[in-house]
């Protein structure tokens, strides 16, 4: 078989656990062909994009790069055995912690920091760590080569930050680069990076090496993308917040989007789309456990009669804007200009509702949008429009239940809104798409434990 296998960031932490990484590589090598795609090592994103952050105040952070530096050079001394292996590696992470000091001066300099800066400062996360992991499989003796995506071909619009790859030009430039190598070598490629068509570093969303590993598998017409991760494969329930959550053997393609929306393990919201379209079977599986199944998603819609909801998905982080106005009424137009406004501020827009009686919109956004949100819809509706007032409420989160089996099941809303009730918890918000493979609504983030108790309790996902 032909796999693309994608490690995140827990997955390639340090040297042990890059070895570890270059072990399973290895295994499933000896009767499959391998591509592998990885994150950046553990919590190095979060701290360039810090670094970012300090830089654009005019201030260096040297410890934050000196950190970087001894990660990936501790990483090399620790795992790599051969001397000459060893000494390239060793240069190339040099010279590219040099490259993002440069970039880091260039913008201490002039204060000033641009998507397309920030993207290239954070590039560097994936772009030190596909050389080791490479560098490693060489020294066990495997046959590598390491990329960034721009490299295979990965060609994206120039929405930094939030990329997207253009579909059509990635697939002929992916295959056209790795079909032949893959039959005697392990390409080894950064996740989360693209390249628009000028030619700049750009990224395509945080969370986003599982969206290019799922890319890449398309491209290459793969027949399984495994996800590796820290996680026995897609759970009931996050079990940060509901410890007994269970792993989900299998799900349909369908099902695990709604769950991957909804934040689910961390998921890039748009990683299952490829393989979806070409219809390639994905697991998740624990790195650290790699014997076990995990999770299998695939084209299969599996309805058992017990298991009509097959997980409570949850997202915090979240802020409600409604915008209310009496003369809202009948009067076409307005959540247009509210959603367009949005759009071209580059909020996204996570769930929508309005009553029948028109006289207000509801709609959630990610928290960290909020000022911004309310600040540009004021500007541009009161005292302009139909709209007479603007209000927040920044402590909410959005609970989802999931499962194939709802679509045409009457009475699942009535048990999953009694069971809330019971519990004494107020509903915000309810939004269910047309899909009828979830319900969504929203309730006040401190209740968000009590409602994943209740729901699970209420299905019997234990
Ligand atoms: N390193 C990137 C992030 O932390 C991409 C990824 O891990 O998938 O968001
Ligand atoms: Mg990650």
């Amino acid at each position: 078989m032909k796999l693309v296998l994608k490690f995140g960031g827990t997955s390639v932490g340090n040297g042990t656990k890059i070895s570890n990484v270059c072990e399973i590589v290895k295994k499933v090598k000896e009767d499959n062909q391998v591509i592998v795609v990885s994150s950046a090592l553990q919590s190095t994103t979060d701290e360039l994009l810090e670094l970012a952050e300090y830089a654009k105040k005019g201030n260096v952070n040297e410890k934050i790069i000196d950190e970087i530096s001894q990660r990936h050079h501790g990483a090399i001394k620790e795992i790599i055995k051969n001397n000459e292996i060893q000494n390239e590696v060793s240069g190339i992470i040099s010279q590219l912690i040099n490259e993002l000091k440069k970039t880091v001066d260039g913008v201490i300099i002039v204060k000033e920091l641009s998507d397309k800066t920030e993207d290239k400062i954070v590039s560097f996360g994936e772009r030190l760590a596909v050389p080791i992991i490479s560098a490693k499989l060489r020294d066990m003796g495997i046959e590598s080569k390491f990329f960034t995506g721009g490299d295979v071909g990965i060609m994206t619009d120039d929405n930094f930050g939030n990329a997207s790859p253009m579909m059509k030009v990635t697939q002929h430039n992916v295959k056209n680069n790795l079909s032949e190598l893959i039959e005697h070598t392990v390409p080894v490629i950064t996740g989360f990076i693209g390249e628009t068509q000028q030619g700049d570093i750009s990224t395509i969303g945080r969370g986003g090496s599982d969206f290019s590993a799922s890319l890449i598998g398309m491209c290459l017409g793969v027949d399984e993308i495994w996800f590796m991760t820290d996680v026995d494969g897609l759970l009931t329930a996050n079990p940060k917040i509901y410890p007994t959550a269970k792993t989900i053997p299998q799900l349909s393609y369908n099902e695990a989007v709604e769950m991957a929306t909804m934040g689910a393990k961390g998921m890039h919201a748009r990683a299952l789309e490829p393989a979806k379209d070409a219809n390639i079977p994905v697991r998740i599986k624990n790195t650290f456990k790699p014997e076990v199944d995990g999770t299998l998603i695939n084209d299969e819609v599996i309805v058992k009669p017990d298991e009509i909801t097959k997980a409570v998905a949850s997202l915090n982080g979240l802020a409600m804007i409604t915008i209310a106005g009496m003369n809202m009424v009948g009067n076409p137009g307005t959540a247009g200009e509210i959603f367009s406004m949005l759009g071209r501020n580059k909020i996204n827009i996570i769930m929508i509702s309005q009553s029948i009686s028109e006289a207000n919109i509801t709609f959630l956004i990610k928290r960290e949008n909020l000022r911004k949100a309310v600040s540009v819809l004021q500007v541009s509706l009161l005292g302009k429009s139909s709209v007479t007032d603007v209000t927040s409420d920044d402590e909410v989160c959005v609970v989802s239940i999931v499962g194939a089996g709802m679509k045409g099941t009457s009475g699942v809303a009535a048990k999953l809104f009694s069971a809330i009730s019971e519990v004494n918890i107020n509903v915000k918000m309810i939004a269910q798409g047309s899909s009828e493979q979830n319900i969504s609504f929203v309730v006040q983030e401190t209740d968000l434990k009590q409602t994943i108790e209740a729901i699970h309790k209420e299905f019997k996902m234990d």
